[in-house]
């Protein structure tokens, strides 16, 4: 039975039609959800009260708390943000943006029919993704590709065909049973695949001799995971690729490389980073097949690429799981477009001379610092001045490839920096995440910092309106 104090706190309990009425219009909120919503939150609160966990506040308390949840629903619906983290590649707000031309084909794409699967010529039936994936294995310099939806998939599936049944084992170094990121380790995706793991080596060194000792008549295939997301350094080796695909040969093993970022160009020319390894050069070091991701360095849609040899790549399409992480028309499209670009204005080698194909993360590698300064000094010059409260300058910061790639990366870069009065600087950056559109910075030495390099050009004025907005509201 209810006390007394709880029928008194239940009193303020507005019912769910009510509720819904005095929030008003929700936009962004399609209205059955918001009654959802409201129901679930209102039954939560009844609850609290009933098993005397919680009291209840007046009416417009409990409609501020309910119109606080919603809003929080509101801002989980997919948007376009500004990224001002300088990370690259940022997995949190969706990795590889893609470029306007790829956009506006995808737009067009998505909105007609296609001729997904079929030939024009003879009007029947025709295979899915042909055009890509010649173009794929065009730029991967080899006989044949393909894609899934993720690099992850990928490997499932490599896995699934080329260690299987009596010969399921993967001879793999302990120096490469990564986690990949989104808690995804190397090995747990071995063994979702069926197939069983042969660690060799230490987590520092691993030999050749080391592989060939664990080769055996069970044996499936030689596994080599790059290490896309973490570098070691000091006593450490591994063998050389040539080595250990000459070693599979002799076994007449299969050797596969998760190459994970999936650099076509050379990033050591975009920017003053790493040189990262391209699919050619590791397939020419004689290892047959590797995959990739699509949404990485590639910078096109989530995808996993598949390339190397023929007979390996049609055996891989074979197998029944292939047709459970099969791309979408929309994701075809997209990489297909990203490819078609690299192939039509990279230059041969991945040399960056030139036009760079329509892909952001190239272009925002490849920006000069003057080109970000000059940016910088367009934009502060446009903000208020407000000495003691929020003082912006122009600084200097580090941008990151991210995503997992090219760890050891930091490129120079500038930044907006706002100065704000003690214990400020949290709120400011809470709400310039919370306008439209959101704008995602960093904090560092007490100063609320926006990275140029992973904002574009075409958001300087959003950007200069928010912040406005955002300073206008410091206390
Ligand atoms: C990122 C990464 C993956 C996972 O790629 P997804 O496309 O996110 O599935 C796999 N392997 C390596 C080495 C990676 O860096």
């Amino acid at each position: 039975m209810p006390t007394s104090t709880h029928s008194s706190s239940l009193r303020h309990l507005p019912s769910v039609e009510k509720a819904v009425q005095a929030l008003g219009p929700m936009p962004g909120i399609p209205r059955p959800l918001v009654v959802a919503l409201v129901r679930e939150e209102v039954e939560r609160m009844r609850a609290a009260v009933l098993s005397g966990e919680a009291g209840i506040g007046s009416s417009g308390e409990v409609l501020e708390a309910i119109g606080g949840k919603l809003e929080r629903f509101r801002l989980s619906r997919l948007t376009p943000v500004i990224n001002g983290t300088g990370v690259l590649i940022h997995t949190n707000l969706g990795r590889s943006p893609l470029g306007e031309s790829t956009g506006a084909v995808l737009s067009r794409l998505a909105t007609s029919y296609s001729n997904l699967e079929i030939d024009l010529i003879s009007g029947e039936r025709g295979p899915r993704a042909g055009f890509l994936e010649r173009a794929l294995a065009e730029l991967c310099r080899t006989e044949a590709a393909t894609a899934v939806n993720n690099c992850a998939a990928a490997l499932v599936l490599i896995l699934k065909c080329l260690a299987n049944g009596e010969r399921n084992e993967v001879v793999i170094s302990r120096g490469e049973l990564v986690e990949i990121g989104g808690g995804f380790r190397v090995p747990e995706i071995l063994e979702a695949s069926g197939a069983k793991l042969r660690e060799v080596g230490a987590t520092n060194k691993t030999h050749v001799d080391d592989y060939a000792k664990a080769i055996g008549p069970r044996t499936g295939m030689i596994l080599k995971v790059h290490r896309s997301n973490f570098y070691m350094e000091g006593f450490v080796d591994s063998p050389e690729t040539e080595e250990l695909a000459a070693l599979a040969r002799r076994h007449g093993l299969p050797i596969v490389e998760d190459l994970g970022s999936g650099a076509v160009m050379r990033t050591d020319q975009l920017a003053p980073i790493e040189h990262e390894p391209t699919p050619w050069e590791i397939l020419a070091k004689g290892v047959d097949l590797v995959c990739f991701s699509g949404d990485k360095l590639l910078g096109g849609p989530q995808a996993g690429v598949i390339a190397g040899r023929e007979e390996l790549v049609r055996r891989v399409k074979r197998e029944p799981f292939f047709r459970a992480v099969r791309c979408d028309k929309l994701i075809l499209t997209v990489l297909q477009e990203t490819v078609a670009g690299y192939l039509e204005h990279g230059a041969p080698g991945g040399t960056v001379e030139g036009p760079l194909p329509d892909v952001p993360v190239l272009e925002m590698l490849r920006t000069p610092l003057d080109a970000l300064r000059r940016r910088a000094e367009g934009i502060v010059a446009r903000l208020p001045a407000e000495p003691g409260r929020a003082e912006c300058t122009i600084g200097e910061g580090t941008a990151r490839c991210g995503g997992g790639t090219m760890p050891k990366s930091s490129i120079p870069s500038i930044t907006i920096d706002v100065a704000l009065p003690a214990g400020a600087v949290e709120g400011f950056a809470r709400s310039l995440r919370l306008g439209s559109p959101p704008v995602v910075g960093y904090v560092a030495d007490d100063r609320f910092r926006i990275d140029l390099r992973t904002v574009f050009p075409r958001q300087d004025d959003a950007l200069v309106a928010r912040l406005a907005e955002a300073i206008a509201a410091v206390d």
